[in-house]
């Protein structure tokens, strides 16, 4: 209650300020902005869960960072991470989850022009479009059930069989609840309305291929991982937590000629526990969390602001995430704890 009213209170005052105010004010001298693609046509795969924006808004956010920051790389990061580098001004590292071909196509060109490095995180199960993830499946049957009212009754059925009983007018919201766990149930639905998660694969090709990954390499950029199939780390144990981790790090290094071992944690680093961080060090030479502007007690680890949020540009994001890590300050929450 408390934190909702607060959110709405920064939400509502934060365009008051100028950003350099209180980029000022904050004494924050390092941001990670992070995205998962841009656009400028429908992705059915993604339509349903979040808003991708387009190459206009893209480079009107990184014309927005460029004026109060200086972008850095991956190594740069390692050295601020080691204390071998001291920020003077303030600076920003980009980076993308999920490994989509639209970082090759779009992103790379436009970061390419102004001079800006970035990191892209992929999941080693869905390079080369070997598979989908399971929530572009979710999106995927949410489209073709829309305007079908005989296809939504079908996979009514079959959700019912695996669930509970639904009404077919909640069930698009119902299937963007299926959790990793019960994936297999998105899988059964696709076959009762004959959708191919496999033909949309081959057709649309929606991820990166080893060659594109091995040229954006070639340009700079730096690779990492996303864990194997992209689970939430939470409600996984910690044994397959670390399987995760390690084999999908393990398959760039032994594919692909990386520099870092990198890992960015899929959906959320929530709850994962100091004992996870304890087991991986070795296998991880810098790794990211998405919980906006905050610190953490780990390491090495660090803390990206998600530059999509509706249709908010990277001015209004980046004021909101800068007062709430501001007015934590004031109580102390500023710092992610782990156990
Ligand atoms: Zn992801």
């Amino acid at each position: 209650m408390f934190i909702n009213c607060l959110n709405n209170i920064i939400r509502h005052s934060s365009y008051q300020f100028s950003s350099q105010y209180l980029l000022n004010k904050s004494k924050q001298k390092l941001i990670l902005p992070f995205y998962h693609t841009v656009s400028n046509n429908e992705l059915i795969h993604i339509k349903h869960l979040y808003r991708v924006k387009n190459t206009k808004e893209f480079i009107k956010d990184l014309d927005f960072l460029l004026s109060l920051f200086e972008p850095i790389n991956i190594d740069t990061l390692y050295d601020i991470s080691n204390g071998r580098y001291t920020i003077k001004k303030p600076v920003f590292l980009l980076s993308f989850d999920d490994g989509l071909k639209e970082v090759y196509e779009n992103i790379a060109p436009i970061l390419l022009s102004k001079g800006i490095p970035a990191a892209f995180f992929i999941n080693s199960d869905f390079i080369d479009n070997k598979n989908l993830f399971f929530r572009y499946k979710a999106s995927l049957i949410i489209n073709e059930i829309t305007n079908s009212s005989k296809k939504k009754s079908l996979a009514s059925e079959e959700y019912s069989k695996h669930l509970s009983p639904i009404n077919p007018s909640n069930l698009s919201a119902e299937i963007l609840k299926i959790k990793y766990n019960n994936q297999y149930i998105l899988d059964k639905i696709a076959d009762s309305i004959s959708l191919s998660f496999h033909e949309y694969l081959q057709t649309e090709q929606p991820y990166l291929n080893s060659n594109q990954i091995n040229e954006l390499l070639l340009k700079g950029f730096d690779i990492g991982a996303h864990s194997k199939d992209h689970p939430e780390y939470q409600y996984i144990n910690l044994l397959d937590q670390i399987e995760q981790t390690k084999s999908s790090v393990a398959f760039l290094k032994d594919n692909f000629k990386i520099k870092k071992k990198l890992f960015s944690f899929p959906f959320t680093d929530h709850n994962v526990s100091k004992t996870f961080f304890e087991m991986i060090k070795n296998d991880i030479d810098l790794s990211f969390g998405c919980a906006g502007q905050k610190l953490d007690c780990i390491i090495n680890h660090y803390q990206r602001i998600p530059f999509e949020q509706l249709d908010r540009s990277a001015k209004q994001i980046f004021n909101d995430e800068i007062l709430r890590f501001m007015i934590k300050g004031l109580i102390g929450k500023q710092r992610i704890l782990r156990s």
